[in-house]
């Protein structure tokens, strides 16, 4: 049996990896991280931290990449279209999957969802099959968010520096759900990044309001995200997502 456990270099993935090293035989478990080549280098930072520090090794899988995937959609992911998860995490989790399944390896998947993340994850178990028969454990399904922070430090790991940033999630950089606090506190590079994706997507894009993770006020806040110069003016337009 091998446990897979998902890790996106936030606390409550973590969290996972740290309840499964105490838990269960360190040989067996395989902890993974998909890269969406839209993520903040302190995300690979703290996985090289997290390897050096408990001694793993963090199979790196790749995905198609938030630029290329936008390119073939023709529109970037938004909250009502949100085709990133589909596409950047869980196609390359069932592929990764397949390769035990072909090899007739059983395995259980282990992931950080917690019941009081949000109304849709409310109702998370501690285990469960999915229809295509994948097995997956929650084991931090009833924690709160204090217990996460807590059992980080208990095991001696620093969480992601994001977060004492003021970030309130890792993942994409920024992820279409980023808050306009979030939006705010990001770095030139990554506003350069995400403005440099905007413009090329307003180049091929039928729609102008596809240009943009953060409708649905686009015409108006858009232009801006475009054309301006004050980066905090720019990212400031994006509060619509809050
Ligand atoms: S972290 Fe956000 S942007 Fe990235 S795949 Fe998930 S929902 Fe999409």
């Amino acid at each position: 049996m091998k446990y897979l456990v998902s890790l996106s270099g936030g606390k409550d993935s973590t969290a996972c990896l740290l309840w499964a090293l105490n838990t269960l035989p360190k040989e067996d478990i395989l902890p993974y991280y998909i890269d969406t080549k839209w993520e903040h280098d302190a995300v690979y930072e703290y996985l090289d931290y997290l390897e050096e520090k408990l001694d793993v090794e963090i199979i790196r899988l790749e995905s198609e990449g938030m630029e290329a995937l936008s390119k073939r959609k023709k529109m970037m992911p938004n909250r009502m279209f949100r085709f990133c998860t589909e596409n950047l995490k869980i196609k390359p989790a069932i592929e990764f999957y397949k390769t035990f399944q072909d090899k007739g390896i059983d395995f259980i998947n282990i992931t950080g969802v917690r019941r009081d993340e949000s109304e849709a994850r409310a109702n998370t178990e501690s285990f469960a099959i999915s229809q295509d028969g994948i097995k997956t454990l929650y084991p931090i399904a009833y924690w709160s968010t204090q217990r996460v922070f807590d059992y980080h430090k208990e095991n001696g790991i620093d969480v992601n520096p994001l977060y004492k940033k003021g970030f309130s999630r890792v993942g994409c950089y920024p992820c279409i759900y980023a808050r306009k606090h979030e939006l705010m506190l990001m770095e030139d590079k990554y506003v350069q990044r995400l403005r440099r994706l905007e413009k090329d997507m307003s180049e091929i894009v039928d729609n102008q309001k596809n240009a943009t993770f953060f409708a649905p006020d686009r015409d108006k806040h858009l232009r801006p995200t475009l054309e301006m110069g004050n980066e905090n003016q720019c990212v400031n337009q994006y509060g619509i997502c809050e």
